[in-house]
């Protein structure tokens, strides 16, 4: 599924293509949708913003387009006319003059009056977004120590969408192994050096990602691996997918083990400390 700094990179993509722009057409292919065929035509796009995985259209006139890519959903933009071919279900188009834009396969898609977006089941339950400006190490720090989540295994805790918006499950692996932290860690047995480096790994690795298209590794060490001919699944990870080969720091096979219902990529070493 994509994270944070992918959707975020989708909206940029999104943004070029349509802000500004008068939406000719738009079209819903989901039958529960069907009444806003038609109502939403001539409206121009005002924002388009991403709060944590969801992405937000925003038209003139009060509605917001919202969608959740979930595992599968795709977007696509091309030149009106140029779409490329695909064997996947259109769920939503929107046309303007200078481009198209599809969303394929998502299954959540919903329009909403703008003015009550608060109250929207999905977003009012996000915590701050880690790619926000707003949300600083300060913000991050707070909630790492606040009595809802100082109890919680980190392994869980990152990819709690309340916690923080925007973290998935390789920038999970990617933040725990940076720290040295086992994933059944609690905010609670850190002293506060500890604390304050999570927190600042958090927001430095989202960030990275969402820069440099997607690198969590050392960005000299990616650098290199690219030059020596590794693909890019190859270079972008300090851990993630990367069982059975070697951690960068200590040499030790990096392993794979079930956390929270999804794969969780370790060091045993760099990380073996369950009680820190
Ligand atoms: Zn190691």
């Amino acid at each position: 599924m994509p994270e944070g700094p992918e959707i975020r990179r989708l909206r940029d993509q999104l943004a070029e293509a349509l802000l500004g722009r008068v939406a000719r057409r738009i079209r819903f292919h989901l039958p529960d949708l069907q009444r806003w065929n038609g109502p939403l035509d001539g409206l121009r796009v005002v924002c388009i913003e991403s709060h944590g995985k969801a992405l937000l259209t925003h038209l003139e006139n009060d509605h917001t387009i919202f969608s959740h890519n979930q595992l599968y959903g795709r977007w696509r933009v091309a030149a009106p006319g140029k779409m490329p071919a695909t064997r996947r279900r259109l769920r939503l188009a929107i046309h303007t003059e200078e481009a198209w834009a599809h969303l394929y396969s998502a299954s959540r898609i919903e329009v909403w009056p703008s003015a009550t977006l608060r109250d929207h089941p999905f977003l009012s339950r996000l915590g701050p977004d880690v790619l926000d400006a707003s949300t600083t190490l300060e913000t991050v720090l707070e909630r790492l120590v606040s009595a809802p989540f100082r109890n919680r295994r980190l392994g869980n805790l990152l990819v709690d969408q309340s916690f923080l918006a925007g973290l998935g499950n390789y920038l999970r692996c990617e933040i725990l192994h940076c720290c040295g932290l086992h994933p059944a860690v609690r905010p609670r047995d850190l002293g506060i050096g500890a604390l304050m480096g999570l927190a600042g790994r958090i927001l430095q690795l989202a960030r990275q990602s969402y820069h440099s298209g997607g690198i969590t590794n050392d960005l000299q060490r990616a650098a290199r691996l690219e030059a020596e001919g590794a693909p890019f699944e190859g270079y972008r990870f300090h851990v993630y997918r990367r069982d059975g080969e070697p951690c960068y720091r200590c040499g030790t096979r990096i392993v794979k083990r079930r956390e929270g219902g999804q794969s969780c990529y370790l060091c045993p070493r760099c990380q073996g400390r369950a009680n820190p």
